[in-house]
């Protein structure tokens, strides 16, 4: 393209940016994605990949349902690279009141539409024989899935790309001016509308953007056919992803296409640097052990962290900047930003092309933090 100036900027092209690129692009706006690494590389190359609908708030439901919905209907599309499995998630009951709270998630779900099944002690031995002896039960989830993240975020840029997107990879946005972005190589780029989806990094180009860093760890197998069926995941990470302050560690752990394992997971707020913390990771492993004894015996290949970006609230800024005419936000995702940049990127959308999305907007407007300032 001749001149910098496009309908539409988007700022990182992690698995939101790279979504809500294609689907302005979709639109039939023009669009410019500026990536300061490269495609997915951030928290979309550290995350799980669980696209998982989760029940801590209608609102996180409505968002997590809705974007579920939306990868179903690509599900076709998607190139054997994105490593989408359908395995569906077992949330794991260890005593009574687990056992309570599968029972209260199974209304929770069932009332609203989503398919769910109880499991007692026996079928959930079944479901899957690594288990330890002595479980409760279970509830399956069969419509949750997985993929490999970085790889959808790359297929959205191509598919951006393919309908006329500008690509600026290895290029940082320094600045967002009143009329768009300057790049750190000193170009400019104007556009109608800006998209600040750097995720953690949103509140350096955007001061004022409540998102933090929630740092987390995970750890990859070698292969292992068979050794798991189901994404497992302990009731107790809800009390861990819930805390706001501690430093939490909970049994999560899914069977990849490739045979690996990939076990999760920990959460640490106040912790910035990139380094894997052998007590986390150690402390991790341990209550995966606890669950899959036989793990044990496993080998890991890898293990790395990554950055949640979250806000006080976890759930994501998606709409526009109260201040600044032509910024929206699409960031805060926290822990479900896998999930949800499908569902993001169409609230986006139509918050641009002002029509009515097709969930409620307001839950995750930006003006709600503003709005909570003023009454506290
Ligand atoms: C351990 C862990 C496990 C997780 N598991 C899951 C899961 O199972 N399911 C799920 O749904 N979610 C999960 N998540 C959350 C998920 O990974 C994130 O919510 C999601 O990746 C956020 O995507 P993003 O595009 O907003 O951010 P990112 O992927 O971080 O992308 C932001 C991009 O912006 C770029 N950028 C930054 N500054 C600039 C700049 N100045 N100029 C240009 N570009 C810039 C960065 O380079 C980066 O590529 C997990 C996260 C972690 C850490």
């Amino acid at each position: 393209m001749a001149s910098n100036t496009y309908d539409a900027v988007i700022i990182g092209a992690g698995i939101v940016g790279a979504a809500c690129a294609v689907e302005c692009a979709r639109e039939g706006l023009s669009v410019a994605i500026v990536e300061a690494g490269i495609i997915g590389g951030g928290a979309t190359a550290a995350g799980m990949g669980h696209l998982v609908v989760m029940d801590d708030s209608e609102a996180q439901f409505a968002l997590t349902r809705y974007s579920q919905q939306l990868w179903h209907q690509i599900s076709d599309e998607l190139p054997r690279e994105v490593e989408h499995e359908a395995c569906g998630t077992i949330w794991i009951a260890v005593d009574d009141e687990e056992m309570a709270e599968v029972k209260r998630k199974e209304k929770f779900y069932s009332d609203r539409g989503v398919r769910v099944e109880v499991l007692d002690a026996q079928s959930l031995a079944e479901a899957e024989p690594n288990l330890r002896l002595g479980l409760l039960g279970g509830l399956r989830v069969p419509g949750d899935s997985v993929i490999y993240p970085p790889c959808a975020a790359q297929f959205f840029v191509d598919q951006a790309v393919a309908r006329g997107a500008g690509l600026f990879v290895g290029q940082a946005v320094e600045t967002i001016t009143a009329d768009g972005v300057r790049l750190r190589d000193g170009t400019s780029i104007s556009a109608g509308v800006i998209v600040n989806s750097a995720g953690s990094w949103s509140p350096l180009l955007t001061p004022g953007v409540d998102v933090k860093k929630r740092k987390g760890h995970l750890v990859i197998t070698d292969r292992y056919p068979n050794f798991l069926r189901h994404q497992l995941v302990e009731l107790g990470y809800l009390k861990s992803a819930h805390s706001l302050t501690a430093e939490s560690v909970a049994f999560n752990i899914q069977p990849r296409k490739t045979g690996q394992l990939l076990i999760g997971s920990s959460r640490q707020f106040g912790v910035d640097d990139t380094n894997v913390d052998t007590k986390i990771v150690t402390r991790m492993l341990d209550r995966a052990i606890e669950y899959l004894p036989a793990l044990g015996k496993l080998s890991s290949l890898r293990t790395w962290t990554g950055f949640r970006a979250a806000t006080p609230d976890k759930l994501p800024l998606i709409g526009p900047h109260a201040e600044h005419r032509r910024l929206y936000l699409a960031t805060g995702h926290e822990g479900l930003g896998i999930t949800t940049s499908t569902g993001t990127a169409k609230l986006l959308v139509a918050q641009i092309m002002n029509r009515q999305a097709a969930i409620p907007i307001a839950p995750y407007l930006p003006s709600r933090m503003t709005q909570e300032l003023a009454h506290a």
